[in-house]
């Protein structure tokens, strides 16, 4: 699986952008990925990245991680219709 290039990345292991601070995936990292993967492909990309995230950062709570990483993922049944 490979990110897609793009300058908002995710600066390990604090997973805050290196371009605007703010916690990694950014907006404007969020619509990348949006456009640039398919909504399988981009579920798997980020509960991978979740995992090591929840490794790397301090303890977060699961809810959060969720909410950070894959709740504003598009939703795959969406994409089959
Ligand atoms: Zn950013």
């Amino acid at each position: 699986m490979v990110v897609p290039r793009m300058d908002h990345q995710g600066e390990r292991p604090r997973w805050d952008c290196n371009v605007c601070g703010e916690a990694w995936p950014c907006s404007p990292a969020r619509e990348h990925l949006v456009g640039a993967m398919n909504p399988t492909e981009l579920r798997t990309l980020m509960w991978g990245l979740l995992e090591k995230a929840a490794r790397e950062l301090p303890p977060v709570s699961a809810p959060e991680l969720f909410e950070r990483f894959l709740h504003w993922t598009p939703q795959i049944r969406e994409a089959s219709r």
